[in-house]
């Protein structure tokens, strides 16, 4: 079977390539020659998740997986969520949308936080999602050079050390991303030959 994954961000096509390759073969926008940017405007993680996969369908013609992911802050009534990766602003960098959190973490004794990712599949014009959750701790600092994102200041629930410092493939077995892509594993190896 072969699926695209809507995604131009190579970590993560590399995360998810990681844990699929046994099973399924995952090519990505390029492989199909997509260099559109597409739309994520909606205002839940299923939501744009479903907005990618929709788009890919639509505009190309495969069944299609997307995701998003959302760091949700407890003490920041679950922010930024489905804004994460635009925290800071339009640049989506990720030093500042770390810097933005640690001012709004200032003085906030509750650090904890969780990761959410939503996966959404279409197949066979059918609609599929699936859910990963990891939680943790925001750190003070950075810590850690690993991975992406708000890697250097995440501590997963069970662990003293940040996803940056625990590394790729430490994450690639545990992170939010693999609990979703997991579900969406089991699920494409139990359907009907
Ligand atoms: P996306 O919309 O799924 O690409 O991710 C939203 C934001 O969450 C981006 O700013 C990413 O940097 C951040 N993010 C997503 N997954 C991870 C992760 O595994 N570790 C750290 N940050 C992440």
């Amino acid at each position: 079977m072969k699926l695209v994954f809507a995604t131009n961000n190579v970590h993560k096509l590399d995360e998810v390539r990681n844990i699929a390759s046994q099973y399924t073969e995952i090519v990505s926008l390029a492989d199909i020659h997509c260099f559109d940017d597409i739309p994520e405007t909606a205002d839940t993680l299923e939501g744009n998740a479903l907005q990618k996969a929709q788009y890919v369908k639509d505009h190309f013609g495969f069944d299609c997986f997307a995701d998003d992911t959302g760091l949700e802050v407890e003490a920041l009534n679950n922010e930024p969520g489905v804004y994460t990766a635009r925290y800071a602003g339009p640049a989506h960098d990720p030093e500042a949308n770390i810097n933005k959190l640690f001012h709004e973490l200032k003085d906030k004794k509750n650090r904890n936080a969780r990761f959410r990712t939503v996966i959404a599949l279409i197949l066979n014009e059918k609609k599929y999602y699936f859910e990963g959750i990891v939680k943790g701790i925001i750190v003070e600092e950075r810590r850690g050079t690993d991975g992406f994102g708000y890697d250097p200041i995440f501590i997963p629930e069970g662990y003293s050390k940040t996803f940056a410092e625990l590394g790729v493939n430490i994450k690639n077995k545990i992170s939010h991303r693999a609990i979703a892509v997991n579900k969406l594993i089991s699920f494409l190896s139990n359907l009907p030959k």
